[in-house]
């Protein structure tokens, strides 16, 4: 569904094609045919009437019990009808779930408000409620950033009005992380004792799903978008419209690089190799994007990305728990450096 990330079950259950299309879960069906259950029926059984369109049921967010949308359309609605209601509906369900929420507990470090179910815990030992910029924070000493990856795939299943900015510090550790990031978190899920299924994404961090600001308050080159996107749709619609905007950051960052190896050796004796690291590349793009949909659904409350940029220092400790087979010095600069230029040239202001 354009530009949106789409997980199918493999198998039907009680005559029911399951799927997620991003936070909307989708249910294609022709159960209101049905008089008697067997658990194995298939919606596109003989038996039934299938000259009637199946019914498509749409739900966000996926959790059953946390649901704030529900609606149910005929299946032989054209597609792009479909996916324009789909956006719609979802759209709104976005907005009435962000205009529920109390702000009623505080990021413990940096003070910001939030709803206490949308902090989250550095580990299982460690209490403290926590914003995840500030996970990253020097002052926690024992986060756990798989059990940080956790409760974002936990929150994004049952909470429709999670931070926008929550999603993409989870891309920044799908990006980041090397093999095994996903049976990691199983395992974190389990010593804990809770019931746990990953979404794809986590393997495949393009599909992250990413919440857009409204399509008044985003550049042109965004706009054809739903309310939310794939992070690489994103990348793709970012890279067409500002062609060089990834080789601005690639040249600031290797120039920045030259200058600290200047002074610490004199003179370069020969070229340095390239620093930029290309699967990074869409984090800074998610989490400009992400952290400015964030600021401008909470207009009230600080810009999350004008706090302590200070806050990614603490990424050096903890880069070996998820395995990345990147530099993480390569990396803290880049997204640094990579942060003010894309926001500067997407928004117009320096994050
Ligand atoms: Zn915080």
């Amino acid at each position: 569904m354009d530009g949106w990330p789409v997980e199918m079950e493999a198998a039907v259950e009680f005559g029911e094609y399951l799927s997620y299309f991003g936070p909307l879960c989708v249910v294609i069906s022709r159960n209101d045919q049905r008089v008697s259950w067997s658990g194995d029926e298939d919606p596109d059984d003989a038996a039934l009437d299938l000259t009637r369109p199946p019914m498509v049921f749409m739900a966000a967010p996926s959790e059953p019990f946390a649901r704030i949308v529900e609606f149910t359309l005929p299946g032989d609605l054209p597609a792009a009808e479909l996916v324009a209601q789909a956006r719609q509906l979802l759209a709104a369900g976005r907005s009435a779930a962000l205009a529920a929420v109390c702000d009623d507990s505080t990021c413990s470090i940096c003070g910001e408000a939030y709803p206490r179910a949308h902090l989250l815990t550095p580990s299982r030992a460690v209490e403290m409620l926590l914003c995840p910029l500030c996970i990253f924070d020097g002052d926690v000493f024992d986060a756990d950033l798989v059990h940080l990856a956790t409760q974002i795939n936990e929150l994004e299943f049952a909470d429709l009005a999670v931070p926008a900015g929550w999603s993409a510090m989870g891309a920044l550790l799908a990006c980041a992380a090397g093999d095994g990031l996903v049976e990691r978190m199983h395992a974190t899920a389990q010593r804990g004792g809770v019931a746990f299924l990953a979404y794809e994404r986590w393997s495949d961090p393009g599909a992250a799903w990413i919440w857009l600001p409204a399509a008044e308050q985003r550049p042109a080159a965004l706009r054809h978008l739903g309310p939310g996107a794939r992070l690489d749709v994103l990348v793709d619609a970012v890279d067409a419209a500002y062609p060089h905007l990834r080789q601005r950051v690639r040249t600031t960052q290797n120039d920045s690089w030259q200058e600290l190896i200047g002074a610490e050796k004199g003179p370069a004796v020969g070229p340095e190799p390239d620093r930029f690291i290309a699967s990074l590349w869409p984090v800074i793009i998610g989490i400009v994007v992400a952290f400015t949909a964030q600021a401008l659904e909470r207009p009230t409350r600080q810009a999350p990305l004008a706090q302590d940029r200070g806050a990614l220092d603490a990424l050096r400790r903890y880069w070996p728990q998820i395995a990345s087979p990147y530099e993480v010095e390569d990396a803290m600069a880049m997204v640094e450096i990579g942060l003010d230029i894309v926001a500067e040239t997407l928004f117009g202001t320096p994050q």
